[in-house]
């Protein structure tokens, strides 16, 4: 099969290489549609990953089974499907404690077991979830991303009528604006410097659209809600939004941080302290692919409005990567296995 393999910094190859053995409780997918994801660029731009043990990129995809390994009761021959690529171990204390995705023997689909960038992949019944049938195999490659952004949602104090702010608005922002919507948000601030992606999130239903290099962020958010937005998710990761995600929260509310940091911040914690915020994290998503897969199909989450090309496999560098690399009116790049 053919897949796409990287090596080091800048340095992806599509390459025939062998289809994964199919064993016990195993299920053979084609592969139809896999989303190129901020951390796979992250990868492309800076090198592999630490935890990587397979060259085999893609964690977002969807496909159509096409062979069931002894045991596998249930999925079938034929079935569509979208592929949860966390491998939990089930033993460790977090699995223990139903913390499935910070597992500390965490293995996954595109980064130690060969993943989607590939015309097939072979994962473990439990991580294939069927598709409705009014379901498109495009959308079932959202799942994934989308649970990130449910997830967040769903561990955040966000209540109906709230007010959010979301600080950064690629992927990821798109859909947690869709999904803090969708959860009664009544008051929606998203803070982007790049126009498209400003311009984007106006039309998902953000409330006001901010540029932070031309507004003050806190005096705005501020003036709006009446100290500060209930609240505020990260899904850029640098230091301005840190300073502005924890000044424009209200007292008591909660700074959620999706993002993960490249670099250190500095600040001071009195901003914390005085207020009484919350600052908490959220990491991919646990027991969730269900849920999401009925958003996406009734429309509650709009995924095809965050899809912005769909690209062969062979030109996965050149009109994949190198692309979002600079062009921002890119948002999800989803490359397409049989083209
Ligand atoms: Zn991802
Ligand atoms: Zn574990």
């Amino acid at each position: 099969m053919k897949a796409a393999k990287i090596y080091g910094k800048r340095d992806i190859r599509v390459e025939e290489v062998a289809i994964p053995e199919l064993s016990k409780g195993m299920v053979v997918v084609k592969v139809e549609f896999a989303g190129i994801c901020g951390s796979d660029l992250h990868e492309y731009s800076e090198g592999p990953f630490s935890i990587r043990t397979h060259s085999v990129m893609g964690h977002e995809f969807s496909g159509i089974v096409t062979e069931i390994g002894e045991g596998v009761t249930t999925v079938k021959a034929g079935d569509r499907v979208a592929v949860e690529p966390i491998i939990a171990c089930g033993q460790c204390i977090n699995c223990k404690k139903g913390y499935v995705n910070l597992c500390k023997a965490r293995q996954g689909y595109g980064y130690t077991e060969s993943g989607g960038f590939a015309q097939y992949a072979v994962v473990k019944q439990e991580n294939v979830f069927k598709l409705p049938d009014e379901m498109s195999l495009e959308l079932g490659a959202l799942v994934e991303p989308t649970a990130v952004a449910v997830h967040a949602v769903r561990e955040s104090q966000l209540k109906l009528g709230d007010t959010a702010a979301i600080y950064g608005a690629g992927p990821i922002g798109l859909l947690l604006l869709q999904s803090v919507k969708a959860a009664g948000a009544s008051m929606i601030f998203v803070v982007e410097v790049s126009e498209e992606r400003r311009q984007k999130a106006l039309e998902l239903g953000a409330t006001f659209v901010l540029n932070p290099l031309e507004c003050n962020i806190k005096t705005f958010i501020h003036s709006k809600t009446n100290g500060g937005v209930n609240v505020a998710f990260d899904v850029a990761g640098v230091q301005e939004t840190f300073l502005n995600g924890v000044t424009t929260v209200q007292s008591g509310g909660e700074y959620k941080i999706v993002s993960l940091w490249e670099n250190p911040v500095t600040f001071q914690p009195n901003a914390i302290v005085t207020a009484e915020i919350s600052v908490s994290g959220s990491y991919a998503y646990r027991n969730l692919f269900p849920e999401v897969i009925r958003l996406l199909a009734c429309g509650i989450i709009d995924g095809n409005a965050i899809i912005t090309s769909v690209i062969p496999l062979d030109r996965i560098v050149e009109e994949g990567f190198e692309v979002l690399m600079k062009d921002h009116n890119q948002c999800k790049i989803l490359v397409e296995m049989d083209i």
